[in-house]
């Protein structure tokens, strides 16, 4: 029980995206359970619609031409985002754009079930792709598989994806996976233009190395690399890959309570959570540079 409650503690601290390394499987099941519970979809702004659970994160972006929908939760959360989908009104068929924030079996385990379900360009960053392809096994560092799902369109640092006249932004944003990828997009709340920033995840998992590790040479650069880019992005409205990082609860019950403005909209929470978790990251590389078994894993 103990060890349960530290891992719900991390989580809630927003300061794991994972199970944290050495838990015992029935502390990741009861973490993951914890993440992957039901949520009723809501919308965000006039086009921006929360389809996912209560911590692993979806969203589905409305076009005229169609729908973009934004990460897939773990395996088992494809029939419940479906079902949010639906319940919103729209038709899952009309997804034409799956993306990824990023290849870990909490935001890339529903995607194969999806993209059947939808028949949807499945998109991902080039780093990210062998990873999604293989289901997780080529992992650099975790043991977690989810089903592989095959990569129809590589994006680029820097590229856009547009449907209907809506423009989405992939910004490569690695560390936490080689391609991890934070997504903006312009929305319009209340007849205002606002910029969405959806993160990827900055958390420094017990298993990462930073530096020296043969699997990952770059990961401490690319962390770092990752803060300056994070920080140089508008960031009106602030979401990311769990709920945890964003306060999605308490917003939402504001949201719902009918505060004005959108209690989504949020540039100086979305500016300290990026100060805290470079604060972790600073931390920990501090840690594994006086300590090489830091972060060490059973294989290396
Ligand atoms: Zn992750």
């Amino acid at each position: 029980m103990k060890r349960t409650f530290g891992a719900l503690a991390a989580m809630a601290a927003g300061a794991l995206c994972l199970v944290p390394a050495g838990g015992a499987r029935p502390a990741a099941a009861t973490a993951s359970n914890a993440m992957n519970q039901p949520q009723a979809p809501f919308q965000i702004a006039d086009n921006l619609y929360y389809v996912g659970m209560s911590d692993v994160t979806s969203y589905l972006v409305v076009t005229r031409d169609g729908y973009i929908l934004i990460d897939g939760g773990f395996d088992t959360s494809a029939p419940a985002i479906l079902k949010h989908i639906r319940a919103l009104g729209f038709d899952p068929r009309r997804v034409k754009y799956l993306l990824n924030s990023h290849a870990h079996y909490d935001h890339a385990g529903g995607l194969a079930a999806l993209k059947v379900a939808t028949g949807a360009t499945m998109t991902a960053s080039a780093p990210d792709t062998p990873v999604l392809e293989a289901g997780g096994t080529n992992d650099f560092a975790l043991k977690f598989s989810f089903p592989p799902v095959k990569v129809d369109r590589i994006v680029k640092d820097g590229e856009t994806v547009s449907l209907g006249g809506v423009p989405i932004t992939a910004h490569v944003t690695a560390g936490h996976t080689k391609g991890c990828t934070t997504w903006t997009l312009p929305v319009t709340i209340d007849g205002k233009l606002e910029h969405v920033l959806f993160l990827c995840s900055l958390s420094v998992l017990s298993e990462y190395r930073l530096i020296g590790d043969p699997n990952y040479p770059t990961q401490a650069a690319d962390y770092e690399k990752s803060f300056a880019t994070l920080k140089g992005l508008p960031c009106d409205v602030f979401l990311a890959s769990h709920g945890t990082f964003f306060d999605l609860k308490r917003k939402l019950a504001k949201l719902q309570a009918g505060a004005k403005p959108n209690p989504f909209i949020d540039p100086g929470g979305c500016r300290a959570f990026l100060a805290k978790a470079e604060a972790a990251f600073d931390q920990r590389l501090a840690q594994c540079k006086a300590d090489p078994a830091c972060g060490k894993r059973e294989d290396q």
